[in-house]
Formats: structure tokens, sequence, C-alpha cells
């Protein structure tokens, strides 16, 4: 964790969590007749209210296609969808906003740079590394491009606690690796990634880094400079705002030679049967067709929210969270935990010997706990500890101590039925 930032926090105010979840309608909600505890935001987060009334604002004020209208609508339907790519480029510190990409999440970011970049730059022979901890995401955009190009897909391992074995990434690389791809944080087991050691790594060897930000960007404040990151992707549904919006990081010089990897409206300067058509510069080279227009104006209010109640303040806040999740589970008979890394998200992965997790799952949602049941997207992870599911709990800013002891004592209940 970034000491300066943890000081700064000692020297701010605590987190108002209660005005907090005053913002999140959804959190009123009861399920099965009990107060909603909403542990499964690693899947996907709530909305705050500011986000949620962008959708009225937007299609109630100023609902109009963007960058080609010259009427008022359309000029600050244009003026609010550029003003979140700038919003973006602060969030990431990112140098230049036409370094923002919007896509429809994280799987559509990867698939862009596997389709656009890997088809560009990649021959039969080169080579891919990807970690255990990869969401599938992150894995079959790049075994695609293995049955299609010819190219190998590498794999760094990790140890018994979830955590990448940075010596086996070391002596993974050749003279034919091009790119390594991996998480930043682990959405399964919840292990941070030291991104910026691999970048070095990865730099040293003349390859390029891709990183999966999807289960980071909601936790810590991200500096894709100082990562010096190539590639980076994230979600805006799991940082506060909309599905349907996510984003992709590339540095201007990569994407300036990137080829489109989508043809249609908007991507293109001039288009012709007779001269070859010609593309629109960065960003919109990579933007075909209308996009998600009022969604992405929700991301930026998101990003702005989730600024304004400070991401140190958030990581501090969830690593409290996580630390009494822990020792309240670890007294459960026969529960295992999965993903024990030192430096870990706000994600608790286990399994209870001789119960079905989605037996755990489903009868701990009687009790208005919702959390997550099945291989994460990660099997090969889950193949690696032996399991082919895990419970897993994820925390976000809104959810407090006395909810988990909720969830711990709901938890210690269902697996004496099941049992
Ligand atoms: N990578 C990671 C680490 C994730 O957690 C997820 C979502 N579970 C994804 C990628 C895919 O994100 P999306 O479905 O929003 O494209």
């Amino acid at each position: 964790m970034n000491l300066l930032a943890t000081d700064h926090v000692l020297e701010t105010p605590a987190l108002d969590v209660a005005g907090i979840r005053a913002q999140f309608p959804i959190l009123e909600r009861q399920v099965h007749g009990r107060p909603l505890i909403y542990f499964d935001n690693a899947a996907t987060s709530q909305t705050p209210l500011c986000v949620i009334d962008t959708f009225r604002d937007y299609y109630g004020r100023f609902n109009a296609n963007i960058h080609r209208g010259l009427h008022t609508l359309a000029d600050e339907a244009t003026a609010a969808y550029e003003g979140s790519r700038e919003t973006v480029r602060a969030f990431l510190n990112a140098a230049d906003r036409r370094e923002i990409i919007f896509t429809r999440g994280t799987t559509e970011a990867i698939n862009l740079v596997a389709n656009s970049w890997g088809r560009a730059n990649l021959e039969p022979g080169d080579e891919v590394l990807v970690s255990l901890l990869e969401h599938h995401s992150n894995i079959v955009p790049w075994q695609l491009l293995a049955d299609q190009l010819g190219i190998v897909v590498k794999v760094i391992p990790v140890d018994e606690r979830g955590v990448l074995d940075l010596d086996a990434y070391c002596t993974l690389f050749t003279e034919r690796t091009r790119l390594v791809a991996v998480n930043h944080v682990s959405n399964a087991f919840g292990t941070i990634n030291p991104v910026r050691e691999m970048s070095t790594i990865a730099h040293d060897h003349d390859a390029r880094i891709l990183i999966d930000g999807a289960q980071a960007t909601p936790h810590q404040a991200v500096d894709v400079r100082g990562i010096d990151a190539d590639f980076y992707a994230f979600s805006g549904h799991k940082v506060y705002g909309p599905t349907g919006a996510g984003v992709l990081y590339g540095k201007a010089e990569l994407l300036e030679a990137m080829p489109p990897w989508q043809g249609g409206g908007e991507m293109i300067k001039s288009v012709s049967f007779d001269v070859p058509t010609t593309f629109a510069d960065i960003p919109h080279k990579f933007e075909a067709g209308t996009p998600a227009i009022a969604e992405v104006i929700a991301l930026g209010v998101a990003l702005d929210w989730v600024s304004g109640v400070g991401l140190a303040r958030i990581g501090v806040w969830e690593a409290e969270l996580l630390a009494r999740a822990t020792a309240g589970v670890s007294r459960i008979d026969g529960l295992r935990l999965l993903g024990t890394a030192p430096d870990k998200a706000g994600v608790l992965s286990f399994v209870v010997d001789g119960a079905h997790s989605q037996d755990i799952a489903l009868l701990i949602d009687q009790l208005g706990v919702a959390i997550r049941t099945g291989n994460h997207c990660a099997q090969p992870l889950l193949a690696r500890f032996g399991v082919d599911a895990t419970c897993r709990a994820s925390f976000a800013v809104y959810n407090t101590l006395e909810e988990v002891d909720s969830f711990v004592d709901a938890l210690e209940r269902v697996v004496g039925m099941v049992r």
C-alpha cells in the first residue's frame, strides 16, 4: 500500500459510512424479509444517486447523438461525453485524453488490444505471458489468437497463497516474448500484483504490458504513467458506475500505430470506393458507431464521486472490513480460505469441507446476504487449488463492520445446516 496515501488518510476525517450509505437507495432493500447485505461487489458494485440521476438528466434534458450534430442538444451531449474522457484521463493520471478509449467494459478493451495490436504485431511463435490469476477475459482472447495466428500463450504460476511467482515470471521471457497480460488485482482471490515491477521487467525484455484493472480501480488510486502501463483496462460497473461503459487506456504512440478493429461511422476521416478510406485520429478511430453515451457520462460522474470520497480512504476502510471478515470466518470449523496473499484487496474466497459452495450461497441469500459462488471466470486458477467453485464475499466502501459480523453469524448458521 502507498504509505504516503495512508499518512494522508490518517490526517483526514474518517469515512462517513452512514452518509455514504444514504446515497445508495438499493441498500435500503429487504431481501427475504431481511436487510440486504451486499457482498458481491467484485461482480458489480452498486451505484450512488448522483450516477442514477445522470440517466434521468441526460434523457430528460440533452439526449442526442454526439460529435456530428450542429444543434444545442448534440453540443451538450458531446461536451458531457468528452468531459467524461477528461475525467478518466485524470483518474488514471494519463498524459493525454486521446489515450482514453471508451469500450463496453474490460472484456471489450482486452479484445480490442488482442484484435488490433495483436493482429498487427504478433507472428507465429511469438509469446504472450498471462498469469494463472487471470479472469477468462484476459485468457481467452489470447487463446483465440493462438488458434488463429499461431502465437504461444505461457502462464505465470502462483504459490500456495495465490501470489504470483516473480522468479518464474522472469524465467518465462524469451526473445519471442511480445506481451505480458496480467491483472492488477485478482477477482477470485484479491491478490494485488506488483504491476510496477512486472512492467519494468517486461520492458527490460522489450515486451509490452497490458494490465486488467477491473478489480483495482474500485480500491486504489491507479497511475498508468507511474506503472508505465502500455495498456490498462477497467469496467465502469465495478467502480460505482453503470454497466455498458468501460475504458481502454493505451499509450498514444501505440494507439496511433494500431489499425482500427471495428469499422463504421465516427471512426473515419473519409470513405470512398475510389481511393482508400481514411481513419479518424485516436481516440475516435477505436470508437465506431454510436457509443453508450449516457453510460459514459455516468461513468465520469461515478469516478468523480469515487475521487471525492478518496481512494486512499476507501482502501483503508476496505482493509478493515477484510481483516474483520477474515478473523471471523477463520473461526468456522472446516472453512478454508483460498487466496491468502499478504497484499490483498477486499475479497474473501473460501470453501467449506463437506459443503457445496452453491448450497452455502443459496442458503445465506435466504438470510439477506448476497455473496457469489462459482468459478469466478477463473477456472485455471481454481483447478490449481483443486476446487471447481468457491464462495466469495467482496467488499465496497458502503459496507459496515456490523454487516461483516452479521455475515459471519449467518455463515456459521448455514455451515451448521449443510455439513
Ligand atoms: N477482469 C477482471 C479481473 C474481472 O473481475 C472482470 C469482471 N468480473 C473482468 C475482467 C471482466 O469485466 P467485464 O465483464 O466488465 O468486461
